[in-house]
C-alpha cells in the first residue's frame, strides 16, 4: 500500500458571539482537516490543532515527502518528516501539522488491520473514562459572572464531576468568577482554573493565593510557556498545584528540566 494524495481540508464558521481566552479571541471556529489516499482506496483522516491555513500550508509542504510512502510505518514517516523540518520546526506549526498527518496515517492503519487504534497500541485498559466539562470563555458583550455561571451549572446538572474554567484576564474580576463558580456548582464539583499564560509572576501568585479558599484543583499555565523555571516559582509561592505542557510539543519538549 502508497499514499497517492494528500489533501487539506478548511471548516470554517462565523460566529455569533466572539469569545476570548487570555491569549486568543476567536470570531470563527476555523479547523485544518488531513486526507491521506492511498492506492488501494484506503483514506485515513485527521486533524491539526491551531490556525488552520497555517496548518494546511506546512501540511502541503509535507506531503511532497509522504506521497510513495507506506502509509502503515507510522514511526519511520514521523521520524522522516520531523528531519525535514526539524531545524524550524522542533514546536508549534510544524509539530500540529505533523499531528494532524499522524492521525490521519493511524486512521489508514486501523482501517488497514480492521481493528481499534488501542489494538493497535496495545490494547485498552478500560472501557469508559471520566471527564471532566471545561468552556467559559469570556463572550463579547455578555456579563461574564452570570454567563459562566449559568454554564457550569449546566455542566454539574449533565452529570460532570469537575469543571475547568478559564481565566487570565483581570486579577480581581477572575476572583470574583471563580467565586461565583464555586457558589454555583457547591462544595462537591472539582473545580481548576486555566490562565491560557495571561498573567505574570506576581498576578499568578496573587491569584493562586486567594483562589486556594475555593478548593482548586490545579492552576493551568499561569504564566507564559517560555519561563518554564516561573511555573517552579509559582508553585513555590501559592498553594495550588500547577499544570502546563499545552504548548510544549513532543517528546523532546516534556523532557525538559525545570
Ligand atoms: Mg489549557
Amino acid at each position: 500500500m502508497r499514499v497517492i494524495a494528500v489533501k487539506t481540508h478548511l471548516l470554517d464558521h462565523a460566529l455569533e458571539t466572539a469569545f476570548e481566552s487570555a491569549s486568543m479571541s476567536f470570531a470563527r471556529r476555523q479547523h485544518c482537516l488531513v486526507e491521506v489516499i492511498c492506492d488501494d482506496g484506503t483514506v485515513g483522516w485527521g486533524e491539526c490543532l491551531g490556525p488552520a491555513r497555517a496548518n494546511a500550508r506546512v501540511v502541503e509542504t509535507y506531503a511532497q515527502w509522504l506521497v510513495g510512502e507506506d502509509p502503515l510505518e507510522t514511526e519511520k514517516i514521523w521520524l522522516a518528516l520531523y528531519n525535514r523540518l526539524r531545524d524550524q520546526g522542533q514546536r508549534g506549526l510544524t509539530m500540529t501539522a505533523l499531528s494532524g498527518i499522524d492521525i490521519a496515517l493511524w486512521d489508514i492503519k486501523g482501517k488497514h488491520f480492521g481493528v481499534p487504534i488501542s489494538t493497535l497500541l496495545g490494547g485498552r485498559f478500560r472501557d469508559s473514562v471520566r471527564a471532566y466539562a471545561t468552556g467559559s470563555f469570556r463572550r463579547e458583550g455578555v456579563d461574564r459572572i452570570s454567563d459562566v455561571t449559568a454554564e457550569v451549572a449546566r455542566y454539574r446538572d449533565e452529570g460532570f464531576h469537575a469543571v475547568k474554567i478559564k481565566i487570565g484576564f483581570d486579577v480581581e474580576e477572575d476572583l470574583q468568577v471563580i467565586e461565583a463558580v464555586r457558589e454555583a456548582i457547591g462544595p462537591d464539583m472539582r473545580l481548576m482554573i486555566d490562565a491560557n499564560h495571561g498573567y505574570d509572576y506576581l498576578e499568578a501568585i496573587e491569584v493562586g493565593k486567594r483562589a486556594a479558599a475555593f478548593g482548586i484543583d490545579w492552576f493551568e499555565e499561569p504564566v507564559l510557556p517560555e519561563q518554564i523555571g516561573t511555573y517552579e516559582a509559582v508553585r513555590a509561592g501559592q498553594p495550588i498545584p500547577v499544570a502546563s505542557g499545552e504548548n510544549w510539543h513532543g517528546r523532546y519538549a516534556m523532557n525538559e528540566p525545570l
